[in-house]
């Protein structure tokens, strides 16, 4: 079992498990005459508000509880964190997913797969035909309850998103806790025996974020030095690599805060800003779900308790298609680190 890298901020309680306090921090830092107007900088870019397309992925986050505690979390989830999905709230996601025509159910957590509802979520998503992605630590793959999901997985075709912070063990483990790196590796190569990485239907997605206060090297050259490197040293294949920028909240605030990095973190990220990554930011087609049903733009305004702005239903059980799928996007300083140089999302790069 990995040693954890950290423990939750709620378990510490640090200031910073409450989200005002971070949002405070954030509408705090001096950022030396640069303007942290985020809304009025994505609306030059787009020449319009930033606002939605519609509602192409229905992001669900089943919970807090992970079986690892990594340095970088923004959600505060860890091995203490009890926080799960109920079976009811789950049934109506199915019922919004249907209602919204939503082509994607992306699953996160926390390890989503320690959640009661994991399993039913994907067996009823698939049914319906849609397309399911589990976002994955790859170590919960390796713990006894959880074995068996390689296979589950395999079944219903899930793509999985699996992060992996870095090739190198040192890097790997520096972030997520010691032994992470062996185990991740160990859970990629069952993965990859199973089919994934190398049958076109299991698609294998890898993650990496800097383990550091600096922004994502190029995606598709990163890819090809991946690939190299983990086929070469452990014969392992994936389908694609995604670059995601670290976003300033949470357990990644406060490493910064720690290293006194905050405010040169946050001017790099808005001195990176990318007019032409604005239109691919991920809550212009994704609506976010919280473990209790809450709704939000994005995981990271989820994790801010930045709710959908307009006066529209906050929570799933009163979800009403229209003014959803054409509100005006709540957005704060953070997102900056979604388009600080070649844009962030949890598909990786957006341009
Ligand atoms: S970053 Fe992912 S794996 Fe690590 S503690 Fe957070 S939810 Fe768990
Ligand atoms: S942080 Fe969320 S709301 Fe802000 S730009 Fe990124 S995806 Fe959109």
């Amino acid at each position: 079992m990995p040693t954890p890298a950290t423990s939750s901020l709620q378990r510490s309680r640090s200031p910073l498990a409450d989200p005002r306090w971070q949002r405070a921090r954030l509408d705090g830092v001096d950022l030396a005459g640069r303007d942290g107007d985020f809304a009025a900088a994505a609306e030059v870019a787009l020449k319009a508000p930033l606002s939605v397309t519609g509602i192409e992925i229905l992001q669900l986050n089943l919970g807090r509880r992970c079986n690892l505690a990594c340095v970088h979390c923004h959600v505060d989830a860890g091995p203490d964190r009890k926080e799960d999905m109920s079976r009811a709230t789950a049934e109506r996601c199915l019922e919004v997913m249907e209602a919204s025509g939503a082509g994607v159910v992306d699953i996160t957590g926390g390890a989503p797969e320690m959640s009661d509802q994991f399993e039913f979520l994907v067996q009823g998503a698939r049914a319906a035909g849609r397309h399911v992605i589990d976002r994955c630590n790859l170590s919960i793959l390796l713990t006894r309850p959880y074995a068996h999901l390689v296979d589950f997985l395999a079944e219903h075709e899930v793509e999985v998103v699996a992060s992996l912070p870095h090739y190198r063990k040192l890097s790997t483990d520096r972030q997520r806790g010691d032994g992470v790196f062996d185990d991740s590796i160990e859970a990629l190569r069952r993965l990859n025996e199973r089919g994934y990485g190398r049958d076109p239907k299991l698609r294998l997605v890898l993650v990496t974020n800097p383990v550091g206060a600096f922004l994502p090297a190029g995606q598709a050259s990163l890819e090809a030095e991946w690939k190299r490197e983990l086929k070469r040293a452990y014969d392992i294949d994936f389908d694609a690599l995604f670059t995601i920028t670290n976003m300033p909240i949470s357990r990644y605030l406060e490493w910064l805060e720690t290293k006194g990095q905050t405010e040169a973190y946050l001017r790099k990220l808005v001195d990176a800003f990318n007019p032409a990554s604005v239109a691919g930011v991920m809550c212009r087609n994704t609506l976010s779900v919280g473990w209790d049903g809450r709704l939000f733009d994005c995981d990271f305004n989820q994790m801010l308790d930045i709710g959908l702005t307009g006066g529209l239903p906050g929570h799933i059980d009163s979800f009403e298609l229209e003014p959803i799928a054409r509100r005006t996007v709540a957005t704060g300083r953070h997102c900056f680190g979604c388009t600080a140089g070649a844009g962030s999302s949890c598909g990786g790069a957006t341009t």
